[in-house]
Parts: structure tokens; sequence; C-alpha cells
């Protein structure tokens, strides 16, 4: 019988994987730099806590949630995102009263059934932050800036940040209504469109069929209330004098229904739908909806895959500290069990100072496999090559009596003797 990995799902394997390390530990510094402390929560939660955030009419719920019932009939979904679990725990730890600022991050995998495409899973890596408790623009800036910070340490150039305000409850419904007003008096949209018009006429903007069609759009920025105006400015100001660079688009929406005010999205060099690497905006409202007082927050997540695909498109160099690597290796059968004692000592850093520096010269991480049974010192050799060693331990009996080993450099292929005793 074979199986295959699930449709829209990957194996992270070798280099793959070490790429996501390598993102994670890096939003993991940032992330703490700018004063975020990490939450992990659960895979799945209560379905009706997504539906409740991210709103009945959108994609996600609609058309992208797993969801499930356990034995006992609970009903539980998959997390398609990390806001939503984010506010629940929030509010089940009061973390508003504990933490001294609540800003945290997260990261991990987030499920969603899409058509799979290249960038497009249905199991996909985000890292995230969010931000409670803080209404002016510079928590906007922060995390627009926190996020693009990722981005060009990750070594990408070519990064496109689109800014927008959604407005707040009291001027976003008269935006509604105007295009609703607008697209009603035009012909021919396309099926899902005719369908949102009603429920989320937003998502026309953004709409990859409709969305480029019109010209002369109707603009949020022209119906913000004086605060949310204020605000858009304000959160401008702050990205221009910090230098990060950003450009208004109308058009930018997002596929979650809790955002208000400022929204953004950073896109790279990919083509297509799949170009979006991150995207977050301010959500006022979503912490009392869910039953806590109200708190404004602002937050984002970033699509790790995407980001990875970014980087190697731009050639971006990622050297990720590689520890020394060493391989132990036996003459003969007869020193198996000294040299496995000697190889699980030189992990544990446990060895006489003048042997480790011998071996190590100060490397600050090492890598050690080996010893193996049962193959011929040229076969053990051949390993040694395989797994990369930089440098090989050959325990013989010659040299084991007079209490030292063997010290291969693979390099150069140089030996010499070290006492270990
Ligand atoms: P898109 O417009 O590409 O569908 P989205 O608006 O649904 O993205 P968000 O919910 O804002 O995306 O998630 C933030 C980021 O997570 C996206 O910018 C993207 O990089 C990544 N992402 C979202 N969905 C997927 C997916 N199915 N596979 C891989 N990455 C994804
Ligand atoms: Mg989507």
């Amino acid at each position: 019988m074979n199986f295959n990995a699930p449709r829209g799902t990957h194996d992270l394997i070798e280099k793959d994987a070490e790429n996501l390390r390598y993102l994670e530990t890096l939003c993991r510094k940032i992330f703490e730099k700018w004063n975020y402390s990490e939450i992990c929560f659960p895979t799945f939660e209560d379905a009706g806590l997504f539906t409740r955030s991210i709103g009945e009419s959108t994609d996600i719920i609609e058309k992208e949630m797993y969801v499930f019932e356990d034995r006992k009939g609970r009903k539980l979904a998959l997390r398609p995102e990390g806001t939503a679990s984010t506010v629940r725990a929030l509010l089940e730890h009061s973390l508003m009263q504990k933490m001294p600022a609540a800003k945290l991050f997260y990261m991990g995998p987030m499920f969603r059934y899409e058509r799979p495409q290249a960038g497009r899973y249905r199991e996909f890596y985000q890292a995230g932050a969010e931000y409670f408790g803080n209404s002016e623009p510079p928590a906007d800036a922060e995390i627009i800036i926190a996020a693009s910070e990722i981005l060009k340490s990750a070594g990408l150039k070519k990064i496109d940040t689109r800014l927008n305000s959604l407005g707040c409850k009291a001027c976003r419904p008269a935006f509604r209504q105007e295009l609703k007003n607008y697209f009603s008096s035009k012909e021919g949209l396309c099926e899902d469109c005719s369908n949102r018009l009603e429920k989320n006429p937003l998502r026309v903007l953004d709409c990859k069929i409709d969305g480029p069609r019109f010209t002369d759009l109707p603009q949020m920025e022209k119906f913000l209330c004086p605060e949310c105006k204020k605000h858009f400015d304000g959160v401008k100001e702050l990205l221009e004098k910090s230098g990060c660079g950003y450009t208004v688009d109308h058009k930018l929406v997002r596929g979650l229904d809790y955002y208000t005010k400022t929204i953004f999205e950073i896109r790279g060099s990919a083509e297509g739908a799949q170009d979006a690497l991150c995207a977050g905006g301010r959500y006022d409202n979503l912490v009392e909806e869910l039953g806590g007082s109200p708190t404004p927050a602002v937050g984002f997540a970033l699509g790790s895959e995407r980001v990875i695909a970014a980087a190697q498109k731009e050639n971006a160099v990622w050297n990720a500290s590689r520890p020394l690597k060493v391989f132990v290796a036996v003459s003969g059968e007869s020193l198996l069990k000294e040299a496995f004692v000697f190889a699980a000592g030189l992990r544990r850093s446990n060895l006489a100072e003048p042997v480790k520096l011998a071996i190590c010269a100060g490397a600050p991480e090492i890598c050690v496999e080996g010893p193996v049974a049962s193959r011929s010192l040229k076969s053990q050799l051949k390993l040694a090559d395989k797994f990369g060693a930089d440098k090989t331990i050959i325990f013989g009996e010659d040299e084991y009596k007079r209490g030292a080993v063997v010290l291969r450099d693979m390099k150069t292929q140089e030996q010499k003797e070290i006492k270990i005793v």
C-alpha cells in the first residue's frame, strides 16, 4: 500500500526544513528586539471562534476552513490564522492585566482548504505578531516596520508595501453603500462579485477579474471620518520619517472582516496572485466582539513558504551558522565501545580542554556522527564524506594503546595523532 502526503501539504526535508528554521529564528530575533513575547496556541479551536472573528461571509469561513467534530460532537476547526487564537488566549488568561505590554508573536502551521498551486498550500507556515492596547499611529507603524525589517533581513530587496485605511464603524458604512451603488450600475460583474455585492462589497475591489476593470472606483480615503483620517495621516508620517517606503493602494482590502483603519500588505516580486508575502492591519473591535473590554489592536502575519521562495528567487544568501561536523570511526570493532563513549563525551563537551581544542578549535557548535559498527574503515570514511565531516577521528588499536587517536582533516586529508587520555 502506498501513501502520499495529502493534497496541498508538503514535507520539508533537509534544506527546506533548514530554511524554515532559519526564517523562524530570524523572525524570533526581530520580534524580541521589538519586545514581543512568544505565544504557542493550539492547532485547533472551537470553530465558532474563527467564524465570529473572521466573519461569516469571508472566503476563509465559507470555503476554506477545515471543520470537524470530535468524538463528543464538539465542532472544532484547524486554525486558518493566528489572530483569533491570540485574542482568545489574551482574554482567557487576562493577559492585558498581567503583561506590561501585551505584545505577542507566534509561528507555526495554518490550514486552509484552497486550490493548491505554487505558494498556496492547504497547510502552510505563518509567523505573526499582535500588539494590544495601543490605539495610536505608532503601534501601526511599529507593526509595519517590524514586518518589513523581517523581509529586509531575509535579504529581500524587491518589496512593495501597500497601505490603505478601511475606516471605522462610523465612516465605513457610507463607503460600503457608495460601492454598492457604484457596482449596481455596472453590467457583467463576475459570479463571485455579484454574490458578494450584498454582503461584502469591499471584496469586489480586490477581485482578480472585476478589480482591475474599473478605474474610477470610489475611494475609502475620501470617506474617512476626521479621527480615521488623522490616524491614517499619522501612520503615513511615521513610516515616511522612519524611511519605510509604502504606496497608498485604494483597492487594498483584506479577506477577514475584523479589520478597522489601517491595513497593509507587503508584496514580493512573484508573478500573479501569490505575491503577497505578508499582510495585516488594525482590528480595534475584535477583542470586544469576543467578549473582552474594548481593546485596540494591530497585527500582521507573513507566509513563510512565500518568503522563502522570494528569498531564493532573489538569490538571498542565508548563512545559517553551520556546526563543525566530526565523524568518529573505528578501525576494527574492538574499540567500538570506547569510541562510542568518546563520541558521547564530545557531544556533551565533556572532554579535557586540550582534546576539545585539538578537535573543535573553538567552533561554537559541533555535530558528531558515529561510531557505526560492522563496517570497514574505508566504508566508514565514505560515510564521513557523505555526512560532510570536517574532521574524522579514527580509533585504531596501536594508537589507542598509546592513549591516542588519529585526527583526520577531511579537506586537506592531513592526519595527526592526538592524545585523548
Ligand atoms: P492571499 O490573498 O494570497 O490568499 P490572504 O489574504 O488569504 O492571502 P492572510 O490571511 O492575510 O492571506 O495571511 C497572511 C499571509 O499568509 C499571506 O500574505 C500569505 O503570504 C500567507 N498565506 C495565506 N494563505 C496561504 C496559503 N494557502 N498558502 C501559503 N501561504 C499563504
Ligand atoms: Mg487567501
